[in-house]
């Protein structure tokens, strides 16, 4: 949190972005994520596996080092991701008519759906769209009733009393060092993947759903006790990963491998 935005316009990013990483598996969207498709209008879970898979990534609303991001999704040749900056949050899903991506990876923050826009994220995910949602998309869209209920937590931008009941913000704390355990070495998402040390930003004090499947948790005390978990939504699979501040985290292989597990496993190739 409170990262400070980047003032580069975002098409030129976009652009910029596009020309270091043209020649990678993954490339800036300049336009809108409905790339032109060969395969639009084929719901995403009848795909199959003979495409790379296609994810969308999502930021917008926040901060976070631009150049480095990227690096995270790569070296994953079965993976083509598209990444989408949002202007003012919630364009991604304007116009899914030619929606052809298996996965969306959010790593956004603090955007408003309109009533349209939100039926069109529903309409994906009931389609079976998988869904990874990465640090501080964890609150996405915190004024969506619909989102925890979504990706299974509730992080609150402020104090919050509601039915007699007072929910204090909640809190986050930068450049702490922490282990990450592995509470299920066998799922797809966590395979090959032992407890490992991050330097990372922790989140605490927001309300986890207990019916999650509980993937990663940590003893760290300034963090909640789970920070990755997945869970469905409609026919979506959702993903989870409180890790990924900056370039400390996504200097992780762990985090990098999670990542990678976590796109394919939500888009049903795992
Ligand atoms: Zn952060």
């Amino acid at each position: 949190m409170h990262r400070p935005m980047s003032s580069l316009p975002a098409a030129t990013a976009a652009i910029a972005a596009a020309a270091i990483f043209a020649a990678l598996a993954c490339a800036w969207a300049a336009a809108g994520p409905a790339a032109p498709a060969p395969a639009a209008g084929r719901p995403a879970a009848e795909a199959g596996a003979a495409r790379p898979l296609k994810a969308v990534v999502i930021a917008g609303g926040h901060g976070y080092p631009e150049k480095e991001f990227p690096k995270v999704f790569e070296g994953n040749a079965d993976i083509a991701c598209t990444f989408f900056t949002e202007k003012v949050g919630g364009e991604a899903y304007d116009d899914i008519s030619k929606w052809d991506y298996d996965a969306i990876a959010l790593y956004n923050f603090n955007r408003k759906l309109t009533d349209a826009q939100q039926a069109n994220l529903l309409k994906l995910l009931e389609k079976g769209v998988g869904l990874v949602v990465l640090h501080h998309a964890i609150a996405a869209y915190p004024d969506w009733p619909e989102w925890p209920k979504i990706f299974g937590a509730r992080y609150y931008l402020k104090d919050v009393e509601e039915g007699g009941v007072k929910h204090a913000r909640s809190g986050w704390k930068h450049d702490v060092d922490f282990k990450v355990r592995i509470a299920d070495a066998a799922h797809p998402v966590t395979k090959g993947v032992a407890d490992f040390a991050i330097h990372d930003e922790t989140y605490c004090r927001f309300d986890v759903d207990p019916k999650v499947h509980v993937l990663l948790t940590t003893d760290e005390p300034t963090s909640e006790k789970n920070i990755g978990w997945t869970k469905t939504y409609a026919k979506a699979r959702v993903c989870f990963i409180v890790l990924g501040h900056d370039e400390k985290a996504y200097a992780s292989k762990e985090y990098r491998t999670l990542v990678a597990q976590a796109i394919r496993w939500t888009a049903g190739r795992l």
